[in-house]
């Protein structure tokens, strides 16, 4: 679980990255704009008096000097308001370094932080981890190990969608907020030589992705794909998808993919045994009998099996998960749940879609 810690610390971090001073990125709009036509003032009568006007040039003269006046305190307030803006756009100045400091402070204590709490985060995450990884180790013993399995997946499995009841019902009405479900792909190995090559795998994990994104608004997460070394045995290479197959689980089928599991997939030992957010995980296999490309038991199991050859259709793995999720199979041949998935462009009802979302796979966080 502990990939949740990292998840959430980018997202801190990238709070954090947005700290900045936003404040004081005017400062050189800071003038003094006032007073600057102080040599418009001007005396512009009693232009035209006649030699012998006295009264007129002594006008004039007034004039011309309360002109002059005027003009003198115009200039020494056009130096005081140049002054004063001169020391207001300092004064922004030194403000905007203080704030860009403190914003640089803030924004390096809030990374430092969240480091803290993803160190902390991880070190619980791994006890927690730690603690469902024995769990699955009790799990794996054969019969009463895979009879406390069923019961615990399908019990966490109904509690989840009881608590989701909402979310479900939100869904059907057509409110999809963005959801993520996680899944990751283990491979066994014969003669120490995995049993199909990767490139096989990815096509059906790139359509399986895009799939569920564009259908449901789930961010499907690929966890990778896992090579066990642990030897599987026959009935976890050739699959059979029935009454035995399903019986297979509680005996060495079940222990070895239950095993693999716990191996492969440390850090989602916690989220496996409570259920919720718990990763789909797509074994691989030589066949799953009776002329089948994949298998699913429901909420039976965390895992699905699939084949993976490269003339299989695309969208075994999305098809299977969508079992995973509590979809069972409809006859629309364009359907993603008609027992033959459709090569190309599968579609999902309403309450397919619904039923997906809520599934305990599909999580908000
Ligand atoms: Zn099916």
């Amino acid at each position: 679980m502990g990939r949740v810690c990292r998840e959430t610390y980018d997202q801190v971090v990238g709070n954090c990255n947005s700290i900045g001073c936003t404040n004081f990125t005017n400062c050189d709009d800071i003038q003094c704009n006032s007073f600057t036509n102080c040599d418009d003032i001007q005396c512009n009568s009693f232009t035209g008096c006649s030699w012998w006007n006295v009264p007129c040039k002594v006008a004039r003269g007034i004039c011309l000097a309360a002109a002059a006046i005027a003009r003198g305190a115009c200039w020494i307030a056009r130096g005081v308001c140049v002054a004063a803006a001169a020391i207001a756009l300092a004064a922004c100045w030194v403000a905007r370094a203080a704030c860009v400091a403190a914003a640089a402070v803030a924004r390096a204590a809030c990374i430092a932080a969240a480091a803290v709490a993803l160190v902390i985060c991880r070190i619980a995450n791994f006890l927690l981890d730690a603690v469902a990884f024995l769990v699955e180790l009790i799990l794996s013993i054969p019969i009463i190990g895979g009879i406390i399995r069923t019961i615990l997946n399908w019990v966490t499995e109904v509690i989840w969608r009881v608590v989701g009841l909402v979310d479900f019902v939100g869904s059907l009405i057509g409110i999809r907020l963005r959801k993520k479900m996680y899944f990751g792909v283990i491979v066994p190995s014969v003669d120490s030589v995995p049993i199909v090559p990767d490139a096989d795998i990815q096509r059906q994990v790139d359509a399986a992705i895009a799939f569920y994104d564009s259908s449901c608004n789930i961010n499907l997460i690929f966890s990778g794909i896992c090579h066990t070394d642990i030897p599987p045995p026959d009935a976890g290479l050739n699959f059979a998808c029935d009454a035995g197959g399903f019986f297979n689980d509680w005996w060495l089928a079940g222990s070895y993919f239950e095993l693999a599991a716990a191996t492969c997939k440390f850090e989602d030992s916690f989220r496996r045994i409570i259920g919720l957010g718990a990763e789909i995980i797509v074994f691989i296999v030589q066949d799953v009998t009776g002329g089948k490309n994949g298998c699913s038991f429901a909420s039976t199991h965390n895992y699905v099996v699939i084949e993976a050859k490269p003339t299989d259709q695309a969208f075994v793995a999305a098809h299977e998960m969508g079992h995973a999720c509590w979809l069972s199979h409809v006859s629309d041949p364009a359907n993603l749940m008609n027992p033959s998935t459709p090569a190309a462009g599968p579609i999902l009802t309403n309450v397919q879609i619904a039923l997906v979302r809520w599934s305990k796979h599909c999580v908000y966080f």
